[in-house]
C-alpha cells in the first residue's frame, strides 16, 4: 500500500502499553486520512454514552494522506474525540510538522485509551513508544511546552503537539497547539488534562513510498504553481483577515456580541491596519506555498511586545465583536489564548457574552472581583483592558473566570438559574459551540447550516455562507431549496463531492 504505512498505534495510559492494529486497503479507501480517518477511530474506540471525559474517551489521531510528501498544503492531520462542548464526536484539523513528523514516524493513526494516573507526556521515536513525565511542564504555555521537551530530548526536530494552563485547568474549550497551529474548536484540550496528557512529542526519521513519485512531483508542481497565482494573492499579502472590511461592507462582520453587524471602527482594526502597523512577518504552516499567517505585534500601550498570529476568525472574536477597536489590546487577547492554549473564538464569544450581560445588569463589577482586582472590572463594550483582565481569569480559573471558562451555554444556564434572567437569548452559540465570524441574520442559508452541522455552528465544516454570499441565492430571505442547499454544501466541504453543488 502506498502512502499508507497499514498501521495504526493504540496507546493505553493506564497500564502503559501500547499495540498495534492493521488496517485493510479497503479501509483506507473509505476514511482516507486526517478528519475522516480520526473520526472513523473514534468511532470504533469510543464506549457509547461516555463522559468526553471518561477514559472511555479517546484521543484519535490520524495523518492527512499527503502529510511528509510534496503536495502543497498537506500536512495535515485530523485529531477527534467526543467533544465536551456539543457532546458529539469533536473533530479538528491542524497541520504543519507534526504532522509530518508523524507520518514518517510511520503511523497512519494514534487511540490514545484510558486515564494515566499522573501528568505524562508521550514521545513517539519512531516504532517506540516513552510515557514520560511531565511534572517539569506543568504550567508552561503551548510554545514553551514545545521548546521544553526539545530541550529534554536534545532534539530540535522532535515536534510536538501540546496543551498549555487553559486546558490544565479545563478550561472547557481549551485547544491543542502544535507548531504555532492549533487543533481547536470542540475542546480537545480539555479532553487530553481530563486523561492527565499534557502532550504528545514525536520523533519520524523514515520515509514515505508514494506509487509514482514523478507524476505526483509534476502535479504538485502544479498546484504549487496555481497557488502562487492571483487566487490566492489576498490571503499572502494580508491573510484571512482581508476579510474584515468585506464582511463590514455586506453588514456580516459580528458587531458587540452579534447584536449588529457593521462596526464603525472596522478600518481601525482591518487586515490592512494589521499589516501596517502590526505586522512582523508572514509565516507558512510545512508544505505550504501560501502563507497566509500574519505574525503581529502590539506597539503600544500596556501590551507593548505582545505577538501572536492573527487569522480572521479570532480576530473578529476578539476586536469589534467586543467593540474594541485598539488592535493591541486584540493582539495581546489572542495571545492570551494561543500561549495558554484556549479556542480563541470561543474566549472572545464568551466575553462578548459576558459584556452584553454587563451592559445589561446581568452580571456587575462585583462579579469581577479577584484578589487582583479588588474593585472589580468594568466590563463594557470596547473596555480592552477588562477584556484581557477577564481573558486571563479564565485561563487560570479566577473568580468569574470559573463560570466563563464552560463558556456562553453553559455559563448562561447558570447565571440565569441563580438570577432568574434570560441572557441564555445571547449565549452565542448551537449546541454549546459558539458561533463563526459571520452575522448569520444576513445569511439565511448559513443560518440553517450553522444550525445543522455536525460539528456545532462551524464555517469549515459547513459551506453554506457560499449561495448566500455568492448572490445564487436571495440572502436575506427563506424558502424550502435552503435545507438541500445546507446538506449539499456541508458533504461539499467535507469532499464526498468533487464539484460545488451549485
Ligand atoms: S499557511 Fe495558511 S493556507 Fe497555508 S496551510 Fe497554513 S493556514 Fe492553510
Amino acid at each position: 500500500m502506498f502512502g499508507y504505512s497499514g498501521k495504526i498505534l493504540h496507546i493505553d495510559l493506564i497500564e502503559q502499553k501500547t499495540w498495534v492494529e492493521g488496517k485493510t486497503e479497503d479501509w483506507y479507501k473509505i476514511w482516507i486520512g486526517g478528519v475522516s480517518m480520526a473520526t472513523r477511530l473514534c468511532w470504533e474506540n469510543i464506549t457509547p454514552g461516555c463522559d468526553p471525559y471518561s477514559p472511555e474517551n479517546p484521543v484519535c489521531f490520524a495523518n492527512g494522506i499527503f502529510a511528509g510528501t510534496p503536495v502543497p498544503v498537506g500536512g495535515k492531520y485530523g485529531l477527534a474525540s467526543k467533544s465536551p462542548m456539543t457532546g458529539f464526536i469533536g473533530d479538528s484539523l491542524s497541520g504543519s510538522w507534526f504532522s509530518i513528523a508523524l507520518k514518517r514516524a510511520s503511523w497512519d493513526g494514534v487511540v490514545i485509551h484510558g486515564t494515566s494516573e499522573e501528568w505524562v507526556y508521550l514521545f513517539i521515536d519512531d516504532e517506540r513508544v516513552e510515557f514520560r513525565d511531565a511534572s517539569k511542564l506543568m504550567g508552561l504555555g503551548t510554545f514553551a511546552t514545545e521548546e521544553a521537551i526539545r530541550d529534554e530530548l536534545a532534539d530540535d526536530q522532535v515536534r510536538s503537539a501540546t496543551i498549555g494552563p487553559a486546558g490544565e485547568n479545563m478550561v472547557r474549550f481549551a485547544n491543542v497547539t502544535n507548531d504555532g497551529r492549533q487543533a481547536g474548536r470542540t475542546g480537545h484540550g480539555s479532553v487530553w488534562a481530563s486523561k492527565k496528557l499534557k502532550a504528545v512529542s514525536v520523533r519520524g526519521t523514515k520515509g514515505i513510498t508514494v506509487a509514482d513519485p514523478e507524476t505526483l512531483n509534476k502535479l504538485s508542481f502544479d498546484i504549487t504553481k496555481a497557488a502562487q497565482g492571483p487566487h490566492t494573492s489576498k490571503y499572502r499579502l494580508l491573510g484571512t483577515v482581508t476579510n474584515v472590511l468585506n464582511m463590514n461592507k455586506l453588514g456580516l462582520l459580528p458587531t458587540r456580541n452579534y447584536q449588529e453587524g457593521v462596526f464603525e471602527d472596522a478600518e481601525k482594526v482591518s487586515g490592512e491596519y494589521l499589516h501596517e502597523h502590526h505586522h512582523v512577518k508572514t509565516i507558512a504552516c510545512a508544505q505550504c506555498p501560501i502563507a497566509c499567517e500574519q505574525m503581529s505585534m502590539a506597539k503600544t500601550g500596556p501590551w507593548d511586545g505582545a505577538m501572536t498570529g492573527i487569522e480572521y476568525e479570532c480576530l473578529f472574536a476578539n476586536s469589534s465583536n467586543l467593540g474594541i477597536n485598539d488592535l493591541n489590546a486584540s493582539i495581546r487577547l489572542i495571545e492570551v489564548a494561543d500561549h495558554g492554549g484556549m479556542d480563541a473564538m470561543s474566549m472572545g464569544i464568551t466575553i462578548s457574552w459576558a459584556m452584553e450581560s454587563f451592559e445589561k445588569g446581568v452580571l456587575t463589577k462585583e462579579d469581577f472581583k479577584c484578589e487582583k482586582y479588588p474593585d472589580g472590572l468594568e466590563l463594557t463594550f470596547g473596555n480592552g483592558m477588562a477584556a484581557v483582565a477577564t481573558a486571563e481569569m479564565i485561563r487560570d480559573q479566577i473568580g468569574i473566570g470559573k463560570l466563563l471558562s464552560q463558556g456562553t451555554k453553559r455559563a448562561s444556564e447558570k447565571i440565569d438559574e441563580e438570577r432568574g434572567t434570560k441572557s441564555y437569548q445571547w449565549a452565542m452559540n448551537s449546541k454549546g459551540l459558539e458561533t463563526a465570524g459571520y452575522e448569520a441574520r444576513g445569511l439565511k442559508t448559513f443560518s440553517l447550516g450553522s444550525a445543522v452541522g455536525t460539528r456545532g455552528p462551524c464555517h469549515n465544516r459547513t459551506a453554506s455562507y457560499d449561495p448566500d454570499i455568492k448572490g445564487v441565492v436571495d440572502r436575506f430571505t427563506v424558502d424550502d431549496t435552503r435545507g438541500e442547499l445546507a446538506r449539499s454544501t456541508e458533504e461539499y466541504a467535507a469532499e464526498d463531492k468533487r464539484t460545488q453543488p451549485y
